[in-house]
């Protein structure tokens, strides 16, 4: 069997260091793929496959994309969560002995990019890390590689936590060990959509061990350590805009699981995932964005330090106040860009002038933002400006070297000032005096020898000349003048003279070229010395966006400071932010709720679609606000510091896992129950509704007298099952309330209102009624809906007691439906034997309504037929 060329061995070699990613092997002016990888990159990049002779008998599947566009491609994969290995020619190929040397200089993955589209300005883009230690418990670290943000965290052995935290962070991708169980993996890459990296070196090398060298913890150092090497070892050049690594408790600030925060919608809504109609969204008044992501930091991660709490909300207070303070403030950071990323991009050596003025720009903001601030008067806001660094010589240095609209490469010169550099000055004086001087020449020459038409030209291969046309050769004296060029029409000529200004003005336009561009290195560099004051600076710059946005949305939306207490809940007028933003033409009707003196379960009963599930969310949506230090949508608002929020939704109701079994229903409440405290707040929404009534009945019953008597957290019980009104008599802390609705002309009408007391009927057939389902079905559905109502009390006790209930309303529906065929002289035909025995057979006290509906809808078709 014949060998693979050199050059394929090296692939072979290179890649085999980077099996899971698609390996970019520069040849030439492409990028191509070989093998495996280009048969898939062909139909992932929809880009031509094609074969090539690599010595061996058959031909080699392979695939290239122009290294002029190959930015665009990489994006593509990435962003499909692949990792793209970038492999270049490292040795001039001219001085090459045999093959070309190359090597992989970076793998771009989708926790590492650090620009273009899959970057989005107002999210952080995080790589995670996970470790597991041997008493079971997980180290968590946290980088965005694109600003500089370090974290680590100790959870705890629960894998959930590690999930909660990867899904709160929005994060891409997670670096393990290789001998990370295959089912924590998957699980990460079902639930999170992460890609999944290796990296088994913990151990931080001294050049970086001033990340971490505060921290006391060495479970902290190693966990971050994982991903450290792993950057390190990828993205192979300067990580020195990487951020000290701040510690971070999830015990620190109100715990809200995965589950819940998807349900309550707080960054991502629960059908399209997108951020429209996310309180985010809603929320999202912040003009830079540094605030943007910080913004759904803060929402991730609601305080539980009542002083943290009140500074914030107090400054929110000061920003409604001053208002024509806030707008010059939103006017100021209007003109200021991403500090973050830009220092980010400083470090990795990838910037351009055009980003140095924008960093010029955004910094020349800042006093006017200091003086703002200071001027407020408010402690709160003399903290943030004393912390502002105004970094004053570095906007001074930028002013006075970067030239206002500088080209996007930073070879080809034009960027730096006049005045600037001494040396560039005086280069450039010769080149422009060079340039004088040849004017002057040409019209000296012109009047010398008559020739009006003389002119001097330059071209890239012969440089300076004199060009005289044939017809006036006749005039040109004899001697100085040198033949260069011979054109059709005209000839060209040099002089000693002009030879030398030549020499003189190219030499200076090359060493202007250069030497702009050695400058502007220094200026990075320069730059590069302040990353860490233009960070803190961005923090403070982030904080006040987020601050004055949560004036501004609170203003606007007319929301209330909250108060807190010990453990009483009052919420007046309480709205539902995000439906009652998105609502056009009616009016959302806001509702109140009390929990106090002990009372600290509402079961709430009332109709489908009366407003139950959006009630309950908006106590929570309410205290989150409160908690993150913004206004909330009442007229007063009295609230406990949450420690959690826990939401559990009735699988029948469960749009979010799309797997609607009763078992994830009851691992989710089960979590809520064993985690939940007395200080923490737990919304069950129809719970038990993914089984059969009694079942389901029981079990709801069963779970609100557990958290009844062993938790005392405040709970809003949502329930369709009337029968648990009764509690209220048993149970001292439960309270009934319903939302109402009423009867006009046979049709129900939702005021959305909360009232106190239980809901008398379910109104599920008057829904049935507004979905337009046919006339007689719903006469159907009244009249059996009577027949089970009038049996209810006997379905109460066994399941021996609801079989006779079967029996008898299965006997009394048979009866009447003969009376109506007899009515009609028609004997029964086999079909309606058919029918009526599925009628006979059926679990009607398993059925929701809706579903009994549906049954009769399919049955009467049938009997149309
Ligand atoms: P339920 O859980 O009782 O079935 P939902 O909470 O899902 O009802 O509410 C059904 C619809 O009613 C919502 O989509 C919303 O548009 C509307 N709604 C709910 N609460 C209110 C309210 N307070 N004011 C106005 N409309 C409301
Ligand atoms: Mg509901």
């Amino acid at each position: 069997m014949a060998e693979y060329t050199p050059m394929i061995k090296q692939y072979l070699a290179i890649k085999a260091d980077y099996q899971d990613a698609f390996l970019f092997f520069r040849l030439g002016d492409f990028y191509e793929m070989f093998f495996e990888d280009a048969i898939n990159a062909s139909q992932i990049l929809e880009i031509t496959l094609t074969a090539r002779d690599g010595g061996a008998d058959e031909k080699i599947p392979m695939c290239g994309v122009p290294y002029h566009s190959a930015a665009g491609y990489i994006e593509q994969l990435v962003n499909q969560g692949y990792k793209v290995a970038i492999c270049e020619q490292t040795e001039d190929p001219k001085q090459a002995k045999g093959v070309v040397r190359r090597e992989v200089i970076q793998l771009v993955t989708p926790g590492t990019v650090m620009e273009g589209k899959n970057l989005l300005d107002k999210e952080n883009n995080f790589l995670a890390s996970i470790t597991r230690f041997l008493d079971g418990h997980f180290g968590f670290a946290l980088t965005d590689l694109s600003t500089g943000e370090n974290r680590v965290s100790l959870l705890s052995s629960n894998f959930e936590d590690v999930i909660g935290e990867i899904y709160a962070n929005g994060v891409k991708e997670v670096v393990v060990p290789s001998d990370l169980e295959e089912m924590f993996k998957k699980a990460m890459i079902d639930r999170c959509q992460v890609t999944i990296s290796h990296e088994d070196n913990c151990e931080i090398a001294d050049h970086v061990k001033q990340l971490t060298n505060h921290l006391d913890d060495e479970k902290l150092v190693l966990a971050f350590g994982r991903l450290l090497n792993y950057l390190i070892k990828t993205q192979k050049r300067s990580l020195d805009h990487l951020q000290q690594v701040q510690v971070y408790y999830t015990n620190q600030f109100m715990k809200i699981d995965l589950y819940s925060k998807r349900n309550l919608e707080l960054t991502e809504t629960i059908r399209s995932k997108g951020k429209k109609g996310s309180l985010l969204w809603l929320l999202d008044q912040t003009v830079t964005a540094m605030g943007g992501r910080l913004l759904k930091q803060w929402i991730d991660r609601p305080l539980l330090n009542k002083n943290e709490i009140e500074a914030r909300l107090n400054m929110v207070q000061t920003f409604i106040n001053q208002y024509f303070e806030r707008l010059e403030l939103r006017d100021l950071l209007k003109e200021v860009y991403d500090l973050e990323r830009l220092a980010g991009r400083v470090a990795y050596g990838n910037v351009n002038a055009r980003d140095l003025l924008q960093l010029k720009k955004s910094l020349e903001q800042v006093p006017g933002i200091y003086n703002l601030v200071t001027k407020l008067e408010h402690p709160y806001a003399n903290n943030l400006g004393n912390q502002m660094d105004l970094c004053e010589s570095l906007t001074d240095l930028l002013q006075r070297s970067i030239k206002e609209s500088p080209p996007m490469t930073i070879k080809e010169g034009d960027i730096i000032k006049d005045g600037f550099n001494d040396t560039l000055d005086q280069y450039r004086d010769a080149s422009r005096n060079g340039k004088t001087w040849i004017a002057a020449l040409e019209k000296q020459e012109r009047e010398k020898t008559g020739i009006k038409s003389l002119k001097i030209g330059y071209n890239r291969v012969f440089g300076y000349y004199i060009e005289v046309t044939k017809a006036n050769l006749q005039f040109l004296p004899e001697g100085m003048y040198e033949r260069k060029q011979t054109l059709t029409n005209a000839e060209r000529f040099i002089t000693p003279e002009l030879k030398e200004k030549e020499t003189l003005i190219l030499e200076a336009e090359e060493k202007i070229v250069q030497l702009e561009y050695d400058i502007f290195l220094t200026i990075r560099e320069q730059v590069k010395e302040y990353i860490p004051r233009l960070q803190s600076l961005a923090k403070v710059i982030s904080e006040l966006d987020v601050l004055q946005c949560f004036a501004t949305i609170s203003e606007e939306r007319h929301y209330c400071m909250p108060h807190f207490s010990e453990d009483k809940l009052i919420i007046k007028d309480g709205r539902h932010p995000v439906v009652e933003k998105v609502m056009q033409a009616q009016e959302y009707v806001p509702n109140d709720c009390v929990m106090e003196q002990g009372h600290s379960l509402l079961l709430i009963t009332g109709p489908n679609m009366s407003g139950k599930s959006t009630y309950m969310r908006q106590i929570a949506l309410t205290s989150i606000l409160a908690q993150i230090g913004c206004f909330v949508p009442a007229s007063e608002a009295v609230l406990p510091i949450y420690d959690q929020v826990f939401t559990r939704i009735g699988a029948a109701d469960d749009l979010i896992s799309g797997q609607s079994t009763f078992m994830v229903e009851m691992l989710e409440a089960k979590n809520a129950i064993v985690n939940a405290t007395s200080r923490s707040l737990l919304l069950f929404d129809e719970i038990g509704r993914g089984t059969s009534t009694y079942d389901g009945m029981a079990l709801a019953q069963a779970i609100i007298e557990y958290i009844h008597e062993n938790i005392g957290a405040h709970t809003l019980f949502s329930t369709h099952y009337h029968e648990l009104t009764d509690l209220e008599a048993a149970l001292k802390n439960l309270v009934n309330v319903h939302v109402s609705a009423v009867e006009e002309n046979d049709n129900v009408v939702f005021l959305h209102k909360i009232k106190e007391g239980a809901a008398d009927k379910s109104y599920g057939i008057h829904v049935a009624k507004l979905a337009e389902l046919p006339d007689n079905l719903i006469e159907r559905a009244k009249e059996i809906l009577n027949q089970l109502e009038q049996g209810e009390k006997q379905i109460a006790v066994t399941r021996e007691d609801s079989m006779d209930l079967s029996n008898n309303l299965q006997l009394s529906f048979f009866e009447e439906s003969k009376a109506s065929y007899q009515k009609e002289e028609k004997p029964i035909t086999s079909k309606e034997k058919d029918l009526l025995k599925s009628i006979k057979e059926m679990d009607i006290i398993g059925l929701t309504p809706l579903e009994a509906i549906n049954r009769l809808y399919e049955i009467q078709k049938q009997l149309k037929a």
